[in-house]
């Protein structure tokens, strides 16, 4: 045995892992090596110590977002204090580290895995474990210097599994990757790029017939934008959707069911038609749609560049409840640059929608690194409209954790201010046009 991969293996990730794993398992390499799960602190500490007696390399693989990067440092350090030696490397992978390799690192990680896995741990794998020169890496030297191997290539999303059939990890497929829609607050462009890349019917095909042969009935999707499957532009592509549900419905069987445009995924607002409504009706087994609002003021959403005005949303909710479906709508309070007015407006549309039956998934404003508003002040949340809030949370017309997304807020705020990005100025104007987008 040449190499163990430890994988720290969290319910909130798996979805990243399985994707390696699926790209791992079809990768022919020289060097021996074994996987091993470990699903909590505990474990992973004897994973790392029964790994060492086996093998001379031991890789600990962690993948997670910036809210959670705090605790996971500190269960780091636990590990670290129970089983440490040199011969052990930790990389963290993930948007966090991507977007903030630096901190990464300092907060305890070896190697910080910057962009798309795949590729990346491929190469780490042939090389025994080593991360010297292995592109898509942050790493420091025997000097302490901080060591960047640049980003690791884009390529197709059918170049690799979706999920992993030699180690039965399944989960909702990835049929689209990257996001044109630059939204300021959001990390998905950053770390796969603002133009799309779709799974093809073919191979999404093969792996719904996969998971029928193991016996698995329930086919979800994981996409930034549900109804953006199959075009480049900014106009939904029915005919792709369309092809994607039937050949999905048809490959998973009568007994199976399709799950689109609800969790884990979501429909932009300007996006929701009859007719697209009456595809998900026909092919689909949710009830429910998810439709990104994120603010009731024109203004906030035309500050955070979302490309749709609080009309579509309103005009979308009525659709979709008209169509007997029960609508889900994210919306952020604390939005950067917000003002009595934008946050009323933001309180008024959520009863709007709650009066006519929809349900509101509510998250406070989180400055995430990577994205344009990592620098802006933290959300919060007012006592008023937190009342506001709790009111409409108390009629069931309102759900999601964005009171603690406030603590997260805040942390994530001190982080920033202890790495400011180099040419940046901290006190940039929210609504104006900030330079160097992503
Ligand atoms: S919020 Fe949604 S639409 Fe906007 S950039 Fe992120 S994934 Fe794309």
């Amino acid at each position: 045995m040449d190499l163990v991969i430890v994988l720290r293996y969290r319910k909130a990730v798996t979805y990243g892992l399985h994707v390696l794993l699926g790209a791992l398992e079809e990768h022919d390499t020289p060097t021996r090596y074994d996987v091993r799960f470990a699903t909590t602190p505990e474990a992973t500490a004897e994973e790392i110590e029964a790994a060492l007696a086996r093998a001379p390399r031991v890789l600990v693989l962690w993948s997670f977002y910036s809210p959670d990067a705090e605790a996971l440092a500190a269960e780091l350090a636990t590990i670290r204090s129970k089983v440490d030696s040199p011969r052990v490397r930790h990389v963290a992978g993930g948007v966090h580290a991507t977007a903030e390799p630096v901190q990464t690192l300092d907060a305890g990680w070896d190697v910080a895995a910057v962009g798309e896995g795949e590729t990346t741990l491929l190469a780490l794998v042939d090389a025994g474990g080593d991360p010297t020169g292995v592109p898509g890496l942050v790493y420091r030297d025997a000097t302490g210097a901080v060591v960047k191997t640049g980003r690791p290539a884009r390529l197709p999303l059918d170049t690799f599994r979706g999920f992993s059939l030699r180690w039965q990890r399944f989960n909702a497929l990835e049929i689209t990757r990257g996001c044109l829609y630059s939204c300021r607050f959001c990390q998905t462009p950053f770390m796969f790029s603002a133009r799309f890349r779709h799974r093809s019917v073919h191979n999404v095909r093969w792996h719904v017939d996969q998971m029928r042969a193991k016996g698995l009935r329930d086919v979800r999707f994981i996409t930034p934008t549900a109804l953006s499957y199959g075009t480049d532009g900014e106009e939904p592509n029915l005919a792709a959707v369309e092809e994607l549900l039937a050949t999905c419905k048809e490959g998973i069987g009568p007994a199976g069911r399709v799950f689109f445009g609800s969790f884990p995924s979501e429909i932009r607002p300007e996006h929701v038609s009859r007719e697209a409504l009456r595809l998900v009706r026909k092919y689909c087994a949710n009830t429910n749609i998810i439709v990104g609002a994120q603010s009731g003021s024109d203004r906030i959403l035309d500050a955070a560049k979302r490309g749709h005005g609080v009309e579509e949303v309103k005009r979308a909710a009525r659709l979709g409840i008209a169509e007997g479906f029960t609508i889900n709508v994210d919306m952020i309070f604390g939005m950067p640059g917000e003002d009595p007015s934008d946050v009323e407006a933001s309180l008024s549309l959520a009863r709007e929608l709650a009066d006519l039956g929809a349900r509101i998934h509510a998250h406070t404003f989180m400055p995430l690194p990577g994205t344009p508003w990592r620098d802006a002040p933290p959300g919060e949340v007012d006592p008023a409209t937190i009342s506001a809030v709790d009111r409409l949370s108390q009629r069931g017309s309102l759900y999601g954790h964005w009171r603690k997304q406030q603590d997260h807020a805040s942390r994530l705020a001190t982080a920033a201010r202890q790495y400011p990005r180099p040419g940046r100025s901290r006190t940039l104007p929210i609504l104006a046009d900030p330079p160097g987008d992503l």
